[in-house]
């Protein structure tokens, strides 16, 4: 072969430009690009020994080799090599035609960053972001074959030449430019080989050829410092993931040792999904629940993307449904077109009917362990329940899937359905009405008033209760379920039946005067517990909107609508009827709403203050007489 020059063909010019600037952001894909061409290589290699059409001569593998004194990185391989016009065909006249309609179609949204979508069939030119030189040397298996040296300084033009190289497989030399030099270091190098080919199929090496330290004066030279010596390789990946293993032959035990590896957590993940489908989708992957340690910090999950064992990125929205995120996991999807921008992810129904797909999967594995491994389920619940009630909200399928494994924790410690909390509590053919509360130490006496009764109260305390009790309510709909606080309303705690009227207004005028809330509204009802003396109701939705308003980091002071309900049958009230209005009358009118307030939530600040003086004063009055 005589040495020759070329170009590169298709429109080399326009292209350069684009995929520098495309991949600014994530420049280290040129190592996954380049490693990955070599285990594509050795694949084939294989491939062709299966076939009986080259001899088995392993072990095969992909060596990453860093000298930071010459500052190169190498990619070897021992793969199948490529002749003279192979290079030409597959490196210099870039792999596709069309490249201009591919790139029209596929660029990338403003703003966007190559992350998605340095997977595009130019993976060999990704060697131009971070290289001044590139260098091919490489010798096809093929029998006779010559061996090949190509170098390109700009990825538009290439010498081309014969090589002595006599081992089949292919070395691709990157000069690097010299702002690039952090690829040099070994951790650096070490920690993205590990991100982007942890899991490539074919075994991967890291090591440094260390340059002998220079021979300093009066000191005898050292053994072999003629030569660069190359130190130990490391070994970065797991050709053989789990994901990949038939979930029947895989180890309890196996699934956490993956777990705490991959994803650096050394707590116990909960349960894990091992999804291994060929139909209706090619995917396969695990799923963990992690011990979810804070409610809300989305930051806790992560689920890694890859195609055929290639790391594609973290996280992607489009793929996976928001609210999984909160679970930790790898999968694997041979068929997405992850080559292509996000916004085609988006609007591409393949990947929506995946999305639901693995949903569905999810919803499945949590039913099957309500249903099989109750004790267990009811165990995690405390961790989980926060990850299902964000995947309702969310998607309405995944509700109607989960809806019968949703528990509901009583006070007691006990754990219920909504069909076994109505069960126990509702009366038959009326709506069914949840009482619930939202800080079992603060409402505790409540609490009493509704568990002394033989109801059952759930817990309903998290930040994410208050959207879900509202979404459950239009959910359920049609079937009226309400949910209601222990201080929403009197109902339950009194006696139906006709009040005293004249008494009530009389009383009301009483309270309002010496409350000084001219609004205040009372009521006078039989309370079923006769020591108690009165209680404050708050209205659920008013409260409701202005808890949200809260979370929300807003408080718009929304007024929320409360009532004083009196027990007509206690004694005090009936003596505060027939009080005039004078200072002892008002102090126990102010006593009894404190109390009540009390009852609910603590006082704050000065309405503390003045509780505290208050009782003072009413205590020594009856020891003065
Ligand atoms: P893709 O891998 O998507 O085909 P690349 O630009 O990464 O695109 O590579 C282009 C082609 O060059 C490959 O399809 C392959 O034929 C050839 N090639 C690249 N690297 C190697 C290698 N290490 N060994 C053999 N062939 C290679
Ligand atoms: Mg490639």
């Amino acid at each position: 072969m005589m040495a020759e020059k070329g170009t590169i063909s298709i429109n080399a010019e326009n292209i350069m430009p684009v995929i520098k600037k495309w991949l600014y952001s994530d420049k280290d894909i040129f190592v996954r690009e380049l490693v990955s061409n070599g285990c594509d290589a050795v694949r084939k290699y294989q491939r062709l020994v299966q076939l009986g059409d080259a001899q088995e001569d392993g072990p095969y593998r992909v060596d990453v080799v860093l000298n930071e004194a010459e500052g190169t990185v190498q990619f070897k391989d021992n793969g199948i090599g490529m002749k003279a016009e192979e290079v030409k065909k597959y490196i210099a006249q870039v792999a596709f035609s069309g490249a201009e309609d591919f790139l029209a179609k596929y660029k990338p949204d403003e703003g966007e960053s190559g992350g998605i979508i340095g997977h595009f069939g130019l993976g060999f030119y990704s060697a131009f972001m971070v290289a001044k030189k590139v260098v091919i040397d490489t010798l096809s298996y093929q029998e006779g074959a010559q061996a090949v040296r190509w170098i390109s300084e700009d990825g538009m033009e290439y010498d081309m030449t014969e090589s002595d190289r006599d081992q089949r497989g292919t070395t691709i030399t990157l000069y690097m430019n010299d702002d690039e030099h952090d690829f040099l270091k070994l951790w650096e190098m070490r920690s993205t080989l590990e991100k982007h080919c942890g899991f490539m199929p074919v075994e991967i090496y890291l090591s440094e050829v260390k340059q002998p330290e220079a021979h300093k004066e009066g000191e005898e030279p050292k053994e072999d410092a003629e030569s660069a010596k190359p130190q130990e390789p490391q070994k970065i990946n797991d050709p053989q993931p789990l994901w990949l293993r038939k979930p029947s032959d895989v180890t309890e035990e196996e699934y956490r040792e993956f777990y705490h590896k991959v994803f650096h957590d050394y707590d116990e993940p909960l349960f894990w999904i091992h999804l291994n489908a060929e139909y209706p989708f090619n995917l396969k992957g695990i799923l963990y629940f992690p011990k979810i340690k804070n409610e809300f910090s989305a930051s806790e999950g992560v689920i890694k993307l890859y195609n055929n064992q290639v790391f594609v990125a973290d996280n992607i929205k489009e793929v996976i449904p928001e609210f999984l995120m909160l679970l930790k996991g790898a999968i694997d999807c041979p068929d997405l077109p992850l080559n292509v921008s996000r916004s085609f992810l988006q609007n591409d129904g393949y990947v929506k009917k995946m999305a639901a797909y693995i949903t569905r999967k999810v919803a499945d594995r949590l039913v099957s362990e309500f249903n099989n491994k109750r004790d267990d389920y009811q165990k995690y619940w405390d961790d989980i329940h926060p990850f299902v009630k964000y995947g309702c909200i969310k998607d309405e399928k995944f509700y109607e899937r989960v809806k019968n494994a949703i528990l509901y924790k009583t006070t007691d410690g006990a754990y219920l359905t909504l069909e076994e909390y109505k069960a126990k509590n509702c009366e038959e053919g009326k709506d069914a009405v949840l009482f619930y509360a939202s800080d079992d130490k603060r409402q505790a006496q409540m609490i009493k008033l509704y568990t002394d009764q033989g109801k059952d109260v759930v817990l309903l305390n998290t930040l994410i209760d208050n959207n879900f009790i509202s979404f459950l309510e239009y959910a359920e709909r049609d079937a009226k379920i309400t949910f209601r606080r222990v201080d929403a309303a009197a109902e339950g705690l009194t006696e139906e039946g006709e009040t005293d009227e004249t008494m009530r207004l009389a009383l009301e005028k009483r309270f309002r005067d010496c409350t000084g809330d001219q609004e205040l509204e009372v009521q006078l009802k039989s309370f079923k517990d006769e020591d108690m003396i009165a209680m404050i109701t708050v209205d659920e939705q008013t409260r409701r909107f202005s808890d949200m308003s809260k979370a929300w980091g807003r408080d718009l002071n929304l007024p929320e609508k409360r009532t004083l309900v009196l027990n007509s049958k206690h004694a005090l009230i009936g003596w505060i009827a027939k009080q005039d209005s004078d200072d002892d009358a008002r102090d126990v009118c102010r006593q009894v709403v404190d109390l009540a307030e009390m009852a609910r939530q603590p006082l704050v600040a000065e309405r503390m203050v003045e509780f505290l003086h208050r009782s003072n004063l009413l205590l020594t009055k009856i020891v003065n007489g």
